[in-house]
This record gives C-alpha cells, structure tokens and sequence, in this order.
C-alpha cells in the first residue's frame, strides 16, 4: 500500500478518504464475509448509489463514475480502511460486466441503472445439488413454449436469496448432445410464482445461504442474456470477474492492520518474535498479491476480462483472508471465544474473530473451490 500517486490521484484519495469519513455508518461494521443485516447494508449501498460511487468499476455510460483503475484501487482500499464492508458483488461485478457484453441494448437499460443506484438487489442461481465444481451437469431445466420459458429445479447455496429481487440463472436449455452446449443464462424475477427459498444457515450461526425451488417458473423470453446455448460461455466469463473480486485485498488490508494494533497494545504479544514474524509474512504475502491484482484491475480497465489470473487471485487471496482470521483468533486467546462480542477489556479486533474465522472457512469453496482454480492453472500451463 506504498505506491507512488499522481498529485491527481492523491486528491482523488483524499476526497475518498474525507466523504468516507463523514459517510460511513457506525452501524455497518466491518466485515470480510457476506453482510448480514439486509437495511443497513442496502442503507449503504444506496448512499453510495445517490453519490454515484456504488458502480464504482463501471463506465460513466452505466451509471458508473469512469474511474481509471488506480481510481477504483483507491477507493476500494480507502472504503474497506474505513471499516465499510464491500457491496454486494453479485449485480455490481458479476451481473454488470456480463450485461456490458452479451446483453441487448434493452437488457441494458432496464437492469444496468438500478443496480448501480443500489436500488435492485440480485443473487446467482449456478449451483445445484450435484453441480458444484462439476457445474455444467446442473439439470434445472427451462423449455421454451411461446414467448415464455418454463423453467424446473433447484438451485443451493444461493447467497442471499431471500434479499434478491432477481436471480440470475443457469438453465438446460437443451439436454442432448455435450453438456456445455446446452446451458443458457437466464434473468428471474424472484416474485415470479413458482419460486420457493429455504434459508440455510452457516457455520457462523447466520442465514445466508438457501436453497431455491423452481416449479413452473414462467420467465419472458426476452430474460434470456446472449443466444440459446451460450450459458456456458457467459459463465465463465461472470466467474472470472466473480474470482477476481473475492481476492478482497483492502479488506485484508484492513484486518491486518487491525491486528497490528491490537498487537503493538498487548505488552506480550508486542515483544514476542514469533508473533511480529507471522504478522510480518503475512504482510509481505498481501503486497505480493496486491501487485498481482493491480495488473488484473488495470487489465479489466482497459477492457479486457480478468483472464485466468483470476484463478490465482482468488486462491491467495481467500488463504490470506483464512491465514489473517487465523491469527486474529490464535492471537486473541480466550478474548476471541466468545462469538459476537468480546470482553470490555479486551480489543475489538478480537470481537467476533472465531465467528469470522469460521465463516471463511467457506472462502476457499465458493467462487469455485480453490482445488479447482489449481485445475484451471494447471492446465493454463499445459498450453
Ligand atoms: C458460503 C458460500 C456461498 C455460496 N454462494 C453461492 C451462490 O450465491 N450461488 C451459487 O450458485 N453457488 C454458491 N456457492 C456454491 C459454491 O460455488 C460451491 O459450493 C462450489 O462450487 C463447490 O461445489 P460443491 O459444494 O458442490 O462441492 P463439490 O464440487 O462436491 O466438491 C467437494 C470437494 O471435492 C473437491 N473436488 C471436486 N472436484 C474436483 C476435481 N476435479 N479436482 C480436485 N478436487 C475436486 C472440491 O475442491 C471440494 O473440496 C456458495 C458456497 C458457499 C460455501
């Protein structure tokens, strides 16, 4: 985090750093994981909205601000040093992007602008019972009758279904021939009738997750993004951008200097070498990954995909995320047991460490499990 900035880009940040400062809510928090009150976090989120900044990746013509990549750098890390979580990444950089590329000038117009004023919320319908890592068996099936497609299945781990005003879905369109080619990409309403959500809760004690029943689901056939058939191609593109977003750099970022502070206070752990030399690796791991993921963001603003480079962020950035709430959870000894709160006596980087710690557990699995980001590197190195 000790680059050199243009004087531009240095009042850029202290812009950033002064509107965050008089703008973040108390009661949001910070958080590397998936935000658990839905009012304060969609308050958030549309304040960004009113200011422009919730898009903050994409191009002015979307209702994005047109930042430089350095600019997104910047106010991404002076968002999460500012003890804000991240926004929810499914309309912002998963959804948007795949718009931006293969959707109709229509889909533009009618999805783009709410999601970046932060005033419609959606989640990813991939995963199913039997489609994890292996996700082009998914089975839910939608067949075409007129001018509508009536779609059939399930969907798991749907993060955040219950917030979500639609759901974008991956949908067998066709079940012959190999089972890549016949996926298709689906924009749902989630108050079409047929749609039915079972929360499931984590091991952090939270309702994220659920499940998601389709049963004769009636979706317009103008909801389909690309052509018939081209699901597959467009997933693997949003999972690029859905990868390189979970590497959560600033958060990191963030949460190490935390830790840093409730070390430098503790006059044991201050003086014991081994605790400064893990916080040292640990620091030196994050700038190795902060350089590499400012390639991929200078890559992605000057419109190219993030490429396979996402496969390796996404890998080091969720074992930093594991190996920091690890430490915070160690470090903090019996001050970091109780789950929510800790004692009055104890600092607040250890409040809630063994609840973060558990919860990224699951860093390394979604986004595609980090077993398979090493197949996909693997193989990028057969070329
Ligand atoms: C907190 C959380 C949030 C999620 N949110 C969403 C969401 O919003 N939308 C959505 O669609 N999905 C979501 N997921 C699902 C996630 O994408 C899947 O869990 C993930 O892709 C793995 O699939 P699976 O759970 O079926 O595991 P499996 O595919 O059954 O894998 C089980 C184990 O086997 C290993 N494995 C499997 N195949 C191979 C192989 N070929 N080589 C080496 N190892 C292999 C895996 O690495 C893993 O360790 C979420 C998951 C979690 C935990």
């Amino acid at each position: 985090m000790n680059l050199d900035f243009s004087p531009e880009d240095q009042a850029f940040r202290a812009e950033v750093r002064a509107w965050m400062r008089d703008n973040v809510p108390q009661q949001v928090g910070p958080s590397i994981g998936i935000p658990s009150h839905k009012e304060t976090q969609f308050a958030w989120e549309r304040k960004l909205g009113a200011k422009g900044w919730l898009a903050y990746t994409w191009p002015k013509e979307y209702g994005g601000p047109g930042w430089t990549a350095t600019q997104q750098y910047i106010f991404d890390t002076e968002r999460a040093l500012a003890g804000a979580p991240p926004c929810g990444p499914f309309g912002l950089s998963m959804l948007g992007p795949v718009l931006m590329r293969y959707g109709n000038e229509a889909q533009k117009q009618r999805y783009l602008p709410p999601i970046a004023r932060g005033e419609e919320f959606w989640c990813q319908g991939y995963s199913e019972p039997g489609a994890g890592s292996d996700l082009a068996s998914l089975k839910t099936r939608a067949v075409r009758e007129e001018d509508h497609y009536i779609v059939n299945g399930q969907k798991i781990w749907t993060t955040q279904a219950h917030w979500a005003d639609f759901i974008f879905c991956l949908v067998r369109t066709n079940p012959d021939g190999p089972k890549q080619q016949g996926i298709s990409f689906l924009l749902i309403d989630m108050a079409t009738p047929g749609i039915e959500i079972r929360p499931i809760t984590t091991i952090d004690g939270h309702h994220h997750l659920n499940e998601v029943f389709l049963t004769d689901v009636r979706v317009p056939v103008e909801n389909l993004v690309g052509e018939e058939g081209e699901g597959w191609t467009i997933a693997k593109y949003l999972l690029t951008h859905e990868r390189t977003s979970i590497a959560g750099v600033a958060d990191s970022y963030y949460q190490l200097g935390r830790l840093h502070e409730a070390v430098a206070d503790d006059p044991v752990l201050s003086q014991d070498p081994v605790v400064t030399r893990r916080l040292a690796t640990l620091e030196v791991d994050l700038m190795a990954l902060e350089y590499t993921n400012l390639r991929t963001l200078d890559r992605v603003a000057k419109g190219q995909p993030p490429g396979s480079e996402s496969s390796g962020l996404k890998i080091k950035g969720t074992e930093l995320q594991q190996a920091i709430s690890e430490a915070q959870m160690e470090l903090g000894g019996l001050g970091a047991l109780p789950w929510l709160t800790a004692a009055e006596d104890v600092h607040t980087v250890f409040a809630g460490a063994t609840q973060r710690y558990n919860f990224l557990r699951a860093s390394s699995i979604y986004g595609g499990t980090n077993e398979i980001q090493k197949n996909v590197l693997a193989k990028l190195l057969q070329l």
